[in-house]
């Protein structure tokens, strides 16, 4: 199985998975001329298309893929807005694609119905969580996006994140205010700067690297307690709160 990604917008992952025959599935296309400039250079055969919310920057491209495509089949979760998919999905359900099953998961928060897509090691997270920090809440889910950012965290630790924002900096500098001396932070900070001024690909993100470096994932770290000024028995979904609260203020970030 081979992932490659298409950055689209204006710091969007769009990704396109695909096997030794080729066939290929595409998750949250934003936008379309890239994905299909992509699928045409790799030879390739669009089989489906997954569909992890419906914000607008995840879903524009549909459309034009489809009228590409007409075989193309598009599962999504239930849907929030007057939109038109072929095939609604939830939690626990199993989708068969590229002769692998391919597992839909339940990640609330962002939006009420975001769900996330796992084929081993790939984890098709949506706006749930970006490398060093994790999705905007919308209608005050934030009990639902705390346990979906718990979920994820109980995944092994080889899982490879694919988020659907490049915020990895922005997030950085946001998480050394409260911890400006963690090594791991800087070490990152450092690492993921220098690939973007070489113009590299920052991908890929694994959990195990996460677990070290996104605060979001770390709301029980008695040190990030502390450094946030909180006696260590404090709760850490308070935690959570906080951050993602503070992380609204900080920059200009939508999702
Ligand atoms: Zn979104």
């Amino acid at each position: 199985m081979i992932l490659t990604n298409v950055l689209a917008l204006k710091d969007n992952y769009i990704w396109i998975l695909y096997d030794k025959n080729n066939s290929c599935i595409i998750v949250d296309p934003g936008e379309s001329n890239l994905v299909i400039k992509t699928i045409i250079q790799k030879k390739l055969n669009p089989q489906a298309i997954l569909i992890t919310h419906y914000h607008r920057d995840h879903v524009d491209g549909v459309k034009n893929i489809v009228k590409k495509y007409p075989k193309i089949i598009v599962f999504g979760p239930k849907k929030e807005k007057n939109y038109s998919i072929h095939q609604i999905v939830k939690g626990g359900d199993k989708i068969h694609l590229l002769e692998n099953d391919i597992d839909v998961i339940s990640t609330p928060g962002h939006t009420l119905n975001h769900i996330s897509y796992y084929l081993k090691p790939y984890f098709f997270c949506g706006d749930t969580m970006f490398s060093a920090g994790c999705g905007r809440v919308f209608q005050d889910n934030y009990l639902s996006m705390y346990y979906s950012i718990q979920l994820i965290n109980s995944f092994p630790d080889d899982t490879i994140l694919c988020c659907s924002h490049e915020y990895t900096l922005s997030n950085l500098i946001f998480s050394m205010n409260f911890l400006p001396e963690d090594n791991n932070l800087k070490h990152y900070y450092r690492k993921v700067q220098k690939k973007i001024f070489l113009k590299k690909n920052i991908f890929p993100f694994y959990l195990y690297n996460e677990k070290k470096i996104n605060i979001f994932l770390r709301t029980d770290d008695f040190i990030l307690k502390k450094m946030m000024g909180f006696k260590k028995n404090k709760d850490s979904f308070e935690i959570f709160c906080y951050l993602r609260k503070n992380k609204d203020l900080f920059g200009a970030k939508r999702d």
